[in-house]
């Protein structure tokens, strides 16, 4: 085996991200990472002879090219042998242009809230037990380092491979690919043939560069001090997963007015901008 699913599998082994009769469902965007956690899911599945349920799910953003989107998640499911549920936001009567004019958000904020939501709610209809997103690495150094800098100091509380819920309405997360980065997903995607999107594929680039190209910045300084410190991008994420500890903060959890699903305010944020303002 190689050193990306041993560190794949030592993770899920050692944070107890999956257990025996699990039903599990893996969120899959059609880009590499989430691929790449699906099918680390699948071999250790096999490997470890695990009897847990492995399911996939793709929320279709709703455009033409999302339709393209969908073609490439179609295919990682089945080599996954993973059965796939789609959920179009389009058929849904959800528009992500529509709801970002009406509340005067950009496209990028409104399509992460209503995936937020999505994601948890999704696959707890669907009977899972736990959702497993393809979050990596990069992802929390870069996110550990922006929201240290903004003092949003609750949100490291959650960096962790495992996060457990404490509502019934909230889904377990799991993230196999905690210690592996981006570099590496990638090179596992290629080494077994999963076609997958580049982020230049999503329908709103054009308005999401920016973010992009900040968020990209940030991806190079990491690497490049990868480069000139031993073993940087694996020491900082080691450290980030201990220290998040002192700074998890329990949420008080109420039910959405409108939707019942939990959220910390009267109404959730998918509510605020698909329903309250056409109200
Ligand atoms: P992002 O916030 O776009 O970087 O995505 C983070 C994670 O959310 C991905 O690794 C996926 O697991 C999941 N995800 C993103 N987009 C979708 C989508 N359209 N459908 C289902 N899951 C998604
Ligand atoms: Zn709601």
């Amino acid at each position: 085996m190689n050193d990306y699913l041993k560190k794949v599998f030592k993770t899920i082994e050692k944070f107890k991200l999956i257990e025996a009769e699990d039903k599990i469902f893996v969120a899959l965007s059609g880009g590499k990472d989430s691929a790449a956690a699906l099918l680390s899911l699948k071999k250790f599945k096999e490997v470890k002879c695990m009897n847990f349920e492995l399911n996939a799910f793709h929320i279709n953003l709703g455009s033409v090219a999302s339709d393209e989107v969908q073609k490439i998640v179609e295919k990682q499911a089945k080599l996954a042998n993973a059965q796939l549920f789609t959920y179009n936001l389009r058929e849904k009567g959800i528009f992500l242009e529509k709801i970002a004019k009406r509340s005067g958000r950009p496209v990028c904020s409104v399509c992460g809230v209503i995936k937020r939501y999505l994601i948890n709610k999704i696959p707890r209809e669907l009977g899972g037990t736990k959702v497993a997103t393809g979050h990596h690495a990069d992802d929390f150094t870069v996110f550990f380092f922006k929201n240290l800098l903004g003092s949003n100091f609750s949100w490291i509380g959650k960096f962790k491979p495992k996060v457990e819920s404490k509502n019934e309405k909230l889904l377990t997360k799991i993230r196999p690919l905690f210690f592996v980065g981006a570099k590496e997903n990638e090179e596992f995607c290629k080494s077994l043939n999963i076609p997958f999107v580049e982020e230049s594929v999503c329908p709103y680039f054009t308005n999401k560069r920016k973010i992009y190209e900040k968020t990209k910045k940030w991806y190079d300084i990491i690497y490049k001090l990868d480069k000139e410190i031993p073993n940087f991008r694996e020491r900082i994420i080691n450290a980030i997963e201990k220290v998040s500890d002192y700074f998890y903060e329990e949420a008080n959890l109420t039910n959405c007015k409108f939707c019942g699903e939990p959220t910390n305010k009267e109404v959730c944020s998918f509510c605020k901008l698909t329903k309250e303002s056409s109200l």
